[in-house]
């Protein structure tokens, strides 16, 4: 073969074929200049393979160089490294060289092929791997491989599920040896297991629970997916297994949560309704059927209106409206009378919360609570309180009577028996004249006491209350009490009924007196306080703000720890004639005022009683008392008509009214007043009756005659408590009225209050 033969195969392989010595390229081929993007020219004498490798190699490539050109000829070798192209990118290189003398110097020559796209293919296949990988160990679930029913492969989770500490303990095992043994019958069994196993491996991917052993033996519940894989001809499962104890548990705990709820919801002991828009009971409780008397049945066509008392629906229905309306001023409790379907009617205390949905309030819960009994005992406490007291009052008023007695009679019989001479005579009428007025005065108060049927919050000082009481209580804890009045000048107002405030006073004031056997000192004592967060009690039980605080103090026995717990229970009593209602009596009234009352007491020390009624702001009602204490003339010309069935009273009333000035008519009876009006010319400007009177109500009648005199005022006098116009004992807002008995002042200042009004 010729040299030409040789040059034309080697310049025209593809291969690039290369001869240097230590320093330069002898000779380069074409194809191996242009893998590096130069022409052969450039490189033959020019630059030598250092040049042509990355910088990251060359040293490398050097000493191996330098090694194999000083160790004599062969040394066949095979390289891998990265040659540098001209324009500077990598160029994966291997080369096939070995040394050998030429012009007696020795030389590498070798053939050299670019690898780059092969590298970079594999290195995506690597990465492809890792990804996968990744994605195989990261998972949070047992992955395994089966060939048939055989792990093949698993990933890391699996040990920690299973318990295992390497693969080795699971490869080659079978999902059976970490299911529990087969139970004939029991599931899950092997049998079902196989035959999950073959659909899958049919092809049909299969998804199923599964309890399953961990190592130790402990089992758990597992979500199985089965999937058949085919790699290389081969036919694999590929099998997720994940441990759902977790979440097994909180289903658990959340149905056991709920089982819970429906548990208390439904013996609360309330009745308990969801009420949504439009008035639509979503959902109601056995106890409230049974508070309304209907099976749930009837209940579900009803409306949660239709168990209201008629005459409480309006009130009811308007609380709904402001609810929905998310008016804030909406009270969130109130009472209300319901009517069960026997017709029976219950006193009960709602509660309102609402319940948020999308866009706002969607719906309200409402909690009932029967409360009729609680109110008739709390009535019968109240009156039982109200004796005990009276009892002891007439006690010691008897005692100041019998004494303003003795100085009239026995006065009377010296001036009669001609016993006293003129000198004496002015000092001796004198002496019966006072005491006359101190038992006029007495009379005034016991009345002030008694007058107490109705309650009428309104807006008041306690200092008038507590000023007013003074002498009464004096008198009612005796001479061996001090009493000591401290009565803030600038005291803010209060809402409540002075007669109830007297009553608290009066319970506590006794109370002391009993702790005082001794003597001591009772002190009453009113103040302003505005309560900040982190007062005792605040926030917990009061709200902060200002609040007007009474203060009675005595330096009695005080309580033991155990006394002073339960004082306010009614019925308890440490005395041996007391009824224990006293305390029980206050604490009603407190509460019922929006109050709250504290206790503080050491055995020996003393008690101190604190009462909180919140502030109010001086109000209309407040100057229209002052407008009507103003008036000076009490009499008038107007036309009254009396109606009370009973004559003596109706008698005085008229006499009383006529004495003023009135032009008066009188009737016995309802029926009997629309005949004198029917006979009677002119108009009638104001009608005094009675509340209850036979064949019309009071109410009624009034109801008759303002259709027949437009503008007509009404005046309703009453001896006792009355629903007919005052419900729950509280007198209904716009009515007028006076108490029996009333004096003569008395009743011409209302009627003139209420014709101007
Ligand atoms: P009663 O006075 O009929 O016993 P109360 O309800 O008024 O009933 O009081 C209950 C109990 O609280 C009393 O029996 C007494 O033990 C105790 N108690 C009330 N007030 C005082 C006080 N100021 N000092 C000492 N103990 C008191
Ligand atoms: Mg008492």
């Amino acid at each position: 073969m010729s040299h030409a033969f040789f040059q034309v195969l080697v310049e025209h392989s593809l291969v690039g074929v290369y001869l240097f010595d230590e320093h330069r390229f002898i000779y380069v081929n074409q194809a191996l200049a242009e893998l590096f993007g130069y022409t052969p020219g450039e490189l033959m004498g020019r630059l030598g393979p250092l040049d042509l490798t990355h910088p990251q190699d060359r040293k490398a490539v050097e000493e191996d160089i330098r090694r194999r050109l000083s160790g004599g000829e062969g040394g066949g070798a095979r390289h891998q490294f990265r040659g540098l192209h001209k324009d500077g990118s990598v160029v994966w290189c291997e080369a096939i060289s070995q040394v050998i003398r030429y012009r007696g110097r020795p030389m590498i020559v070798g053939t050299l092929v670019d690898f780059t796209a092969r590298k970079s293919m594999e290195e995506e296949l690597e990465a492809k791997e890792r990804y996968y990988r990744a994605l195989f160990e990261g998972a949070n679930d047992a992955i395994f491989i089966m060939e048939g029913e055989r792990f093949v492969g698993c990933n890391e989770k699996t040990l920690e599920i299973f318990g295992c500490h390497s693969k080795g303990e699971i490869l080659g095992r079978s999902p059976f040896d970490f299911s529990p043994p087969f139970q004939p019958g029991g599931t899950p069994s092997e049998e079902k297991g196989r035959g999950l196993i073959e659909a899958a491996l049919r092809g049909a991917p299969q998804r199923f629970y599964w309890k399953h052993l961990r190592k130790n033996g402990e089992p758990f519940d597992a979500e199985v997916s089965l999937n058949r894989v085919d790699v290389g001809g081969k036919v694999y499962l590929q099998a997720i297994v994940r441990d759902i104890t977790l979440r097994k548990r909180m289903e658990e705990a959340l149905r056991r949560n709920k089982e819970l709820y429906q548990d208390l919801v439904e013996r609360s002991g309330l009745a308990i309704f969801v009420v949504g828009k439009g008035g639509r009971m979503e959902y109601f409780n056995q106890q409230l059927c049974e508070l309304l008397g209907y099976t749930s049945q009837e209940m579900k066509g009803l409306s949660f209106i239709d168990g209201v008392h008629p005459e409480d629906r309006d009130l009811v229905l308007d609380f709904f409206e402001r609810w929905f309306s998310g008016d804030p001023t909406a009270p969130a409790r109130y009472e209300c009378r319901l009517v069960r379907k026997s017709g029976e009617v219950r006193q009960v205390e709602v509660d309102v919360t609402p319940v948020a949905g999308d866009g706002g309030v969607t719906a309200f819960r409402v909690y009932l609570r029967d409360v009729t009994e609680k109110k008739d005992m709390e009535k019968a406490l109240y009156n039982a309180r109200k004796m005990e007291a009276m009892g002891r009052l007439a006690g010691g008023v008897a005692h100041d009577f019998n004494n303003m007695l003795m100085v009239i009679m026995g006065n009377c019989d010296l001036i009669l028996q001609g016993l006293v001479g003129p000198e004496d005579l002015y000092r001796k009428v004198g002496a019966i004249k006072d005491a006359a007025n101190r038992a006029a005065d007495l009379t005034q108060q016991l009345l002030a006491f008694s007058k107490k049927q109705i309650l009428e919050p309104r807006v008041l000082r306690l200092n008038d209350v507590v000023a007013d009481m003074e002498s009464m209580l004096r008198r009612l804890i005796g001479e061996d009490v001090e009493l000591r009045v401290r009565l803030d000048p600038h005291l803010w107002l209060v809402k409540a009924d002075p007669s109830q405030m007297e009553q608290v006073i009066v319970n506590l004031a006794v109370n002391a007196r009993d702790a005082m056997p001794q003597g001591g000192c009772l002190t009453i004592e009113t103040a302003n306080v505005e309560l900040e967060e982190g007062h005792a009690g605040v926030g917990l039980e009061m709200a902060p703000g200002p609040y007007v605080k009474l203060t009675v103090e005595d330096t009695g026995l005080g309580m033991d720890e155990e006394t002073r717990e339960r004082a306010f229970e009614p019925f308890f009593t440490t005395k041996e004639r007391g009824t224990g209602l006293g305390l029980a009596t206050v604490y009603g009234i407190v509460k019922q005022s929006g109050g709250h009352i504290w206790c503080h007491t050491e055995p020996g020390k003393g008690t101190t009683f604190e009462i909180y009624l919140p502030r109010v702001e001086d109000g209309e009602e407040r100057i229209e008392e002052r407008d009507r204490e103003s008036h000076t003339w009490e009499g008038g010309t107007e036309t009254v008509l009396v109606a009370e069935d009973d004559p003596s009273v109706r008698e005085v009333t008229v006499s009383i009214l006529k004495s003023a000035g009135y032009r008066v008519l009188e009737a016995a009876s309802g029926p009997e007043a629309l005949d004198v009006c029917r006979r009677h010319p002119g108009l009638v400007d104001v009608l005094v009756t009675d509340v209850v009177m036979p064949g019309m109500s009071g109410r009624a009648l009034a109801t008759r005659m303002e259709a027949m005199y437009p503008g007509m005022k009404v005046l309703y006098i009453s001896g006792y408590t009355d629903n007919i116009i005052a419900r729950h004992g509280v007198l209904e807002d716009g009515l007028n009225f006076i108490q029996k008995p009333f004096t003569r002042i008395e009743l011409l200042r209302k009627v003139r209050q209420v014709l101007d009004g």
